[in-house]
């Protein structure tokens, strides 16, 4: 960790916007909480990839799931992978178009993923992920040991790991304070509608309180 910065590493040392850089574990926590996905990069043998997955972590690890034929997360077990996560917050509108800018919190993971083959980490890890995304994990049946072989869990130490965070107004050049044109901020907010339910549910089914929740 460089005592100067506080950031876990080198490379994960913000060198442009410096002032925006977080690397407090429980900062990096919180963007990872608020969001549902992750773009996961992989160098595979036909080139690099990224790709957008659902993910869950724990106090120390991001998980991340998908079939057992996932071509990009058999390459990415036992290798680096670098996992971002981005919530644009609004959109910075500046005086000059060179000062447009967005509000965001984002965070960057670098790590070695490893496969996970203990059964009870994978279920731990799926329950994680299921949560993490549909808070649902508890309500449903459970997985049988044929959807368990075909799924594969990759795991990623949450050490290495950064988040940049901007929030607030457009920061324009002096010279164009008091111009024409407009400047502020557009926020951008998210929000889960109401569920519609699909056309064959046994009658009277409840919605999960959970699910019911995501709507506050
Ligand atoms: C919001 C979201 C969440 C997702 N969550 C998960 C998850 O948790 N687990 C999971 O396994 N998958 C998830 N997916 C799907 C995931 O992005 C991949 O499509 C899937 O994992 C298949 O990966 P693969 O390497 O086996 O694809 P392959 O089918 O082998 O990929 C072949 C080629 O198809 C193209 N391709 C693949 N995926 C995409 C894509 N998403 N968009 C555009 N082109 C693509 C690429 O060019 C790729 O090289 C999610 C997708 C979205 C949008």
């Amino acid at each position: 960790m460089s005592e100067e910065t506080g950031a876990p590493s080198e490379r994960t040392t913000l060198k442009r916007g410096a002032n925006r850089a977080v690397y407090a574990s429980d900062d990096v926590k919180a963007v990872l909480d608020a969001g549902y996905v992750a773009h996961v990069g992989v160098s595979t043998a036909q080139g690099i990839i990224v790709l957008p997955m659902a993910y869950g972590r724990t106090e120390d690890t991001l998980y991340l799931h998908g079939s057992a034929a996932n071509a990009m997360l058999r390459a990415g077990s036992d290798t680096d992978i670098c996992v971002t996560v981005t919530l644009v917050d609004g959109l910075v509108v500046a005086r000059s178009a060179f000062h447009n800018s967005m509000n965001y919190r984002s965070v960057v993971v670098r790590g070695h993923a490893r496969k996970v083959t203990e059964d009870v980490e994978i279920l731990d890890a799926l329950k994680i992920i299921t949560d993490h995304v549909a808070d649902n994990w508890d309500s449903r049946r459970e997985a049988t040991d044929k959807e368990l072989k075909a799924t594969l869990v990759i795991a990623l130490p949450l050490t290495e790991a950064s988040a940049k965070i901007r929030d607030g107004g457009p920061v324009d050049d002096e010279a164009d304070l008091g111009g024409p044109e407009w400047a502020g901020v557009i926020p951008l907010t998210e929000s889960w509608g109401e569920p519609i339910p699909i056309d064959d549910l046994v009658e009277g089914t409840p919605v999960p309180q959970p699910l019911l929740d995501l709507q506050d």
